[in-house]
């Protein structure tokens, strides 16, 4: 089979899934499970919908192979929300235009799904017979996660979906180093989300007689003054150390890292510089009611996003002691999501090397952890499996006009990335599962 008609075949079958609306919520995403189900079983590949309630389908595939580690590709089906007055095209028509797929999902991410179905199905045309389990799933709900998708599927169905090694979305973009140099990045870890609500406690009182109160408003300014101007000591990860020296051949202190990237890439410094510590956002603030009461209580809410493998009873002593003792509050953690880590030097990364030297010579790969998350940490802490996000791009978008466009209006993705990115697929499961 040629590439150009693989090309064409992935193409057809993302505008097809961009014309499915599977925004979440409601999702609806039965609907593109059962497309990917129709072209999947024409091409002689088995596969079953698996779903918590009957709209919210997930679609699981599977080439079997013999004992050894399986490989799963891994995509989402949902989409965000998609307002026709903001676009230049209607944004469930999947229209190519200027050799770009225009639509919701284009690039986030029903692209990948649409790469993941046609690689193994052009797989099991060519009669490949992989050495462990070739395994695609195209879940429900990752945006909204309220419990059909990928973390249903690890708790319910975790048969379905154990792998020692997943391929998923959140890397891959080609950047172009100030010295000339390509660079791919290879998400292989995520910071966990950890948020936490401060309770300032004051005294209530008449706001006409703010004397004779005590207002936690007020009070807590201070501690947002407090969070605002804190920085925690920088320190290296593994991914941040190992991105360091593929860009700047060395690896220099915490301290000095941003400053030093900041000349070769000024996008890459601050992304590096929200992985070399926690950061602390306050966002929400509540207080009074009603405005001629000053309120007993005020409660703050701070989005705080530690590194991989930390967590928040290590930097509580941290933040109680950048908060100080002289106001009242209680502090209570919200929840604690992600925050995993998959090792480098694995079988998949070094097929990801192998296939960056083969399909464009000169460039590099870099691992990169993600500041937010995706699916990806529910197989790590499930199975423990190696999972990189990594679709990649070639460059015709540049990475900053494509990561613009993530849930924004006029996503689009090159037909071009659309080939490159399933050469990838398809090079990861002869390495891994030859
Ligand atoms: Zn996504």
């Amino acid at each position: 089979m040629s590439t150009v008609s693989l090309r064409d075949e992935v193409t057809d079958l993302l505008q097809r899934l961009i014309r499915v609306d599977t925004t979440n919520p409601p999702g609806n995403e039965t609907a593109a499970a059962e497309l990917l189900r129709d072209y999947l079983e024409a091409n002689g590949v088995e596969c079953e919908l698996i779903a918590k309630v009957p709209e919210r389908a997930n679609l699981v595939a599977r080439l079997k192979g013999g004992d050894g580690p399986s490989l799963l590709l891994l995509g989402h089906t949902d989409v965000v929300l998609a307002d026709p007055a903001e676009w230049s095209v209607p944004p469930f028509s999947g229209e190519v235009r200027d050799g770009m797929v225009w639509g919701r999902g284009a690039l986030d991410m029903k692209s990948e799904v649409a790469a993941n179905a046609v690689a193994i199905a052009s797989l099991v045309r060519d009669g490949f017979k992989p050495s462990g389990d070739l395994i695609f799933a195209a879940t429900a709900d990752e945006e909204a996660g309220a419990g059909f998708g990928l973390d249903w599927l690890c708790e319910e169905h975790p048969e379905a979906v154990r792998c020692d090694f997943a391929i998923n979305e959140g890397g891959g973009s080609r950047v172009v180093l100030e010295d000339g140099r390509p660079i791919y990045e290879a998400t292989v870890a995520e910071k966990m989300t950890a948020p936490f609500r401060l309770r300032v406690l004051g005294r209530s009182g008449h706001a006409s007689m703010p004397g004779i109160a005590d207002n936690p408003l007020v009070k807590a300014s201070r501690l947002i003054e407090r969070i605002a101007a804190y920085r925690p000591e920088p320190q290296l990860g593994p991914e941040v150390e190992a991105f360091l020296s593929v860009v700047l051949g060395d690896v220099p202190p915490a301290q000095e890292a941003v400053e030093r990237l900041r000349p070769l890439s000024p996008v890459g410094a601050a992304v590096i510089e929200a992985l070399l510590a926690p950061t602390f956002s306050p966002t929400v603030i509540a207080g009074s009611a009603k405005r001629n009461v000053i309120p007993g209580m005020c409660e703050l809410e701070v989005d705080c996003r530690l590194l991989p493998g930390q967590h928040p009873e290590h930097v509580e002593p941290m933040i109680r002691a950048v908060l100080g003792g002289d106001i009242d509050y209680e502090l209570e953690w919200i929840e604690a999501r992600g925050g995993t880590r998959s090792a480098l030097g694995t079988p998949l990364w070094r097929a990801l090397e192998e296939w960056v030297a083969e399909a464009d010579p000169g460039a590099q790969v870099a691992p990169l952890a993600c500041a937010g998350f995706t699916d990806s940490h529910w197989l790590r802490e499930a199975f423990g499996t190696v999972a990189y996000g990594f679709f990649p791009s070639t460059g015709e978008l540049p990475a900053e006009v494509a990561a613009s466009l993530v849930h924004s209006h006029d996503e689009r993705i090159p037909v071009s990335d659309l080939e490159h990115a399933l050469g990838w697929l398809r090079h990861a499961a002869r390495a891994v599962l030859a």
